[in-house]
């Protein structure tokens, strides 16, 4: 069967290799480069669901072309659920990772509620119709940054049921139960039922 192209509506290289693992039976991932998109959409939404939509639906629009757009963050409970779609900038920008994380501990120093999760929203849109799927993943965050593997708050993360935070994880175990995987299963799931 001929794959179906699909456009993911980000320059970042390691989720186009993640979900092209993922994704790879159904659809052909090609990039925004790919269709000669250069722009920095911006994302002036206030849900990870508007922000994963206003991505994709930037895309559609222009280009017409089928497209996957996530938008993902760190939501602590004793913070109200902050960073959450502001994650990536939680300490200004550009993004600093570091500083993000440095901020997130000084806000949680003397605090005994350690509870978090990640979570994203992905929407697809497929043959001009929306869908949106969300995953999540809980856990704690540490009192000290551990490991050096992913990226972002991944130092301080502790997934329920672990004693190892995402950074000192391999990859391929953090990718198994990430907020990203349980939202393309998500899909999977969706796509199936309608084969
Ligand atoms: P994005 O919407 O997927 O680009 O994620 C926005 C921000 O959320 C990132 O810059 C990170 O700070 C944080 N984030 C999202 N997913 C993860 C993850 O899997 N590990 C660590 N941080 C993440």
């Amino acid at each position: 069967m001929e794959k179906i192209e699909i456009c993911l509506a980000s320059n970042n290289a390691h989720k186009i290799v993640e979900l092209q693992k993922m994704l790879g039976d159904t659809f052909l991932i090609i990039t925004m480069k790919d269709i000669g998109c250069e722009d920095d959409i911006e994302e002036y939404g206030t849900t990870f669901e508007e922000n994963s939509r206003i991505k994709a639906d930037y895309i559609h629009n222009l280009y017409g072309v089928n497209v996957i757009a996530d938008d993902s963050g760190l939501e602590v409970e004793a913070l109200d659920n902050r960073p959450g779609v502001y994650s990536a900038r939680y300490a200004g920008e550009p993004t600093n990772h570091q500083a993000n994380i440095e901020k997130l501990l000084l806000e949680l120093d003397g605090i005994e509620n350690r509870e978090a999760r990640f979570r994203t929203v992905i929407t697809l849109i497929l043959d001009d119709k929306h869908y949106a799927f969300e995953g999540h993943v809980s856990g704690k965050i540490t009192k000290e940054l551990r490991g050096d593997e992913g990226f972002g708050y991944d130092p301080v993360f502790v997934p329920d049921g672990f004693e190892k935070t995402f950074a000192e994880m391999p990859a391929d175990l953090k990718n198994q139960m990430s907020h990203r995987a349980n939202a393309i299963n998500r899909l999977l799931e969706h796509l199936k039922t309608k084969k």
